[in-house]
């Protein structure tokens, strides 16, 4: 159903997801004065326990479904492994954004690969193997490469770097021989992101260009602005990632991940129905955080562009930070962590740490790039966490 305009304070959001995108998502609806529901299994879900009601049902319980129909105005999702049959689904009676199809295309790599052609932009050259017949069909030019499955990556899990043919055959038995993409190793010189907001009239405005620095495959620092990106190729990105999203007739907020090549060119890597880890900065660093521009969209209210107000880095903060060396739980130092200008803490309310997972993120602001990266390294060293990069 199309949406008419919801006015603040005045309607119900819903969103399929507690994880924390869901609970910054209901923390920005309520500041609007939204009513909000969180549908999600887990009792004790970061964002069902914000909100003003949590549905705990499995994803595909219809009596789930048939629960957050009839108490919102507007539905979204969190992640975008959330069956796209609900979302379409929850279509025939209530405005869904993004649409179950877009959140489809998302959840495939070989879709995504697809309409990323289809809009014009460059992604890694790739070879869709659907059977181990396949595999002897598979270019060599592609190897050395990495094997994705097609569906259900996130964080690098359910990727194998593949040297040859014989590696190439050994990863696609350990990976079950699900569907999967197969992609030629490239020569990154850097990661960048982009994320875009795209309302039902057509409009699209973005965030300025992510840097963005993966440590084992996850999200561990984003800069902005983009220290080693040029004027040019930002454009170029945001120009990417608008296309990717207008040809798609999409609606709400779109994250686009890229590789900056050692060679210069610009290369799309995969995209995100929703806010993305790296558009977390936005909280503290811009005038209208990306979980404002998710609420705005799904409610058909205006979007304004948003502007970069001062600087920032984000720290991601996993689990293994909740760890001595001894392997002991403690409090990481936010004590001395706050007494440092300009840093911002979010911690995402989960029960229990554990290696890898994301428990929160520390944005810092200051009046230069210098000035915040300085405080971050700072920050970082007292975390013990990585402090160069
Ligand atoms: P997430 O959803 O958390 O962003 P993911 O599991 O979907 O991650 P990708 O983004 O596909 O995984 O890949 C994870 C990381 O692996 C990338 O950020 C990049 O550092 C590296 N990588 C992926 N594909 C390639 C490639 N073709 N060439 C070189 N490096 C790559
Ligand atoms: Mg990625």
């Amino acid at each position: 159903m199309a949406s008419a305009m919801l006015l603040p304070g005045a309607a119900t959001l819903g969103v399929m997801g507690g994880g924390q995108l869901g609970r910054m998502f209901v923390h920005a609806a309520q500041s609007l004065g939204f009513r909000t529901v969180v549908l999600d299994p887990d009792a004790d879900s970061p964002a069902g326990l914000v909100a003003h009601e949590h549905v705990q049902s499995d994803y595909l319980d219809p009596a789930g479904l048939a629960r957050l129909s009839a108490v919102c105005d507007a539905i979204t999702t969190e992640f975008e492994n959330v069956p796209a049959t609900a979302l379409t689904q929850l279509a025939a009676s209530r405005a869904v954004a993004p649409a179950g199809s877009a959140v489809a295309v998302c959840q495939d790599r070989a879709d995504e690969k697809a309409h990323f052609k289809a809009s014009g932009v460059a992604c890694a050259p790739h070879a869709v193997i659907r059977s181990a017949a396949e595999l002897a069909f598979v270019p060599d030019s592609l190897l050395p490469g990495i094997l994705k499955t097609a569906r259900m990556g996130y964080d690098g899990k359910g990727q194998i770097r593949v040297r040859d043919a014989a590696e190439l055959a050994a990863g696609f038995a350990a990976l079950k021989g699900v569907p999967c993409v197969l992609e030629q190793m490239l020569p990154l010189q850097l990661e960048l992101s982009v994320i875009v907001a795209r309302g039902a009239d057509g409009a699209i405005v973005n965030f300025p260009v992510q840097q963005n620095l993966h440590r084992d495959g996850i999200l561990a620092v984003t800069e902005v602005p983009a220290p080693a990106v040029s004027a040019e190729l930002q454009a170029e990105a945001v120009a990417s990632a608008g296309r990717i999203a207008a040809s798609m007739g999409y609606v709400g907020v779109l994250c686009v991940e890229f590789f900056l090549l050692q060679d210069g060119r610009l290369v799309v890597n995969e995209m995100a129905p929703r806010p993305h880890n790296s558009g977390h900065y936005t909280m503290n660093g811009c005038d209208v955080s990306q979980f404002e521009l998710q609420v705005r969209a799904m409610a058909g209210l205006p979007l304004p562009q948003p502007r970069l107000h001062s600087p920032t880095l984000m720290l991601n903060l996993l689990g293994d930070l909740w760890f001595d060396a001894a392997g002991q739980e403690r409090t990481p130092v936010w004590d001395q962590v706050l007494a440092l200008p300009g840093t911002h803490l979010h911690l995402y309310g989960k029960q229990s740490a554990r290696p890898g997972r994301k428990m929160g993120h520390l944005n810092i602001t200051a009046a230069s790039a210098e000035a915040a990266r300085d405080v971050a390294q700072r920050a970082a060293r007292l975390l013990g966490l990585p402090a160069s990069w």
